[in-house]
C-alpha cells in the first residue's frame, strides 16, 4: 500500500474527514526571526550559568533541570517535565509548558492533547518514540497560564542544550507560545503557517502549526494541521 493510499486512515486518526491538498508557500524567513527582537530580551540566566548548561551531557542536564530553582515555578511544580523521546531524533516537537497532568506524570503531552499528538505523529508515519518532545518551560505554570517572559528566559538554556544534543533535522513548533519563543516573532499562528523558519544560530528549520490542545477546542482546524505536517515533511526531505 502506498503512502497516498494510507492517507485516509491517517486522516481518520487525526479526526479529519476530508483532505484538500494546499499549495504551501516555501519561504525562508530566517531573516525575519529578528535578531533585534531577540536582543531586546534581557537574559536573567547569567552568562556563566548558560555557558555551563551549554557544556552539559544528557545526564547532567537532566539532573540540573530536576533540581532547578531558576524561576518561581519551582515552588508550585510537582516535578519538572524534562522531555521524552529519541535522543537522536530527526523530529523535535516543542510545545508550551506542562499542564497539570504532565506535572503529575513528569512527561510532556499526556492526556487528550497527548493522544491527539500521537495521532498526528501516526498520520506522518511516526511513533512517539521516533521523535523527541519537549516544551518551552520544564515546569507547570499554575492554572495553565501563559509562561511569563522571565520564566522563558530562565528556562531557555535547557531547551537550547537539548537541541544542541539532539541536533534534529526539523523543529515543529506546536502553538503560539512555542512559535513565538523559539523564533522571537510575534504573529498569529495562522500567519506563521506554511513558512520555513530557522532556529536562530543553529540552522535548523522550524515549521509552525497549532497546539493539539487548540485543535481539540477547534477541530475544524485539524485539516490545516495536517497540511502543516505535510509541509514539515517536505521541509525535512529537502534537508535530509
Ligand atoms: S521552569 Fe525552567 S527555569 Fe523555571 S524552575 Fe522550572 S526548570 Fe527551572
Amino acid at each position: 500500500m502506498t503512502t497516498r493510499q494510507r492517507q485516509p486512515q491517517f486522516l481518520r486518526a487525526m479526526g479529519i474527514d476530508v483532505w484538500v491538498r494546499r499549495k504551501h508557500r516555501v519561504r525562508d524567513k530566517a531573516s525575519e526571526t529578528s535578531v533585534a527582537s531577540r536582543a531586546s530580551v534581557a537574559p536573567e540566566f547569567s552568562a556563566a550559568a548558560s555557558a555551563a548548561v551549554a557544556q552539559m551531557d544528557w545526564e547532567t542536564l537532566r539532573a540540573t533541570v530536576a533540581t532547578c530553582v531558576r524561576c518561581s515555578l519551582h515552588k508550585t511544580r510537582t516535578q519538572t517535565v524534562f522531555g521524552v523521546g529519541a535522543l537522536t531524533a530527526d523530529w523535535l516537537l516543542v510545545g508550551e509548558a506542562p499542564g497539570v497532568d504532565e506535572d503529575r506524570k513528569g512527561e510532556p503531552f499526556v492526556g487528550r492533547a497527548g493522544q491527539l499528538l500521537n495521532n498526528m505523529l501516526f498520520a506522518m508515519g511516526l511513533k512517539r518514540e521516533d521523535v523527541y518532545i519537549a516544551n518551552i518551560l520544564k515546569c507547570w505554570p499554575p492554572k495553565n497560564r501563559d509562561p511569563r517572559p522571565e520564566e522563558v528566559i530562565s528556562c531557555e538554556p535547557y531547551l537550547k542544550r537539548q537541541i544542541q544534543l539532539i541536533q534534529p533535522k526539523i523543529i515543529l513548533a506546536l502553538g503560539r507560545v512555542a512559535a513565538h519563543n523559539l523564533l522571537k516573532v510575534d504573529m498569529p499562528v495562522g500567519r506563521m503557517r506554511g513558512i520555513r523558519y530557522e532556529y536562530l544560530g543553529f540552522g535548523i528549520p522550524v515549521v509552525v502549526t497549532y497546539h493539539p490542545a487548540y485543535l481539540l477546542r477547534s477541530p475544524r482546524e485539524k485539516l490545516k494541521a495536517w497540511q502543516d505536517l505535510q509541509f514539515a515533511k517536505s521541509v525535512l526531505e529537502s534537508v535530509a
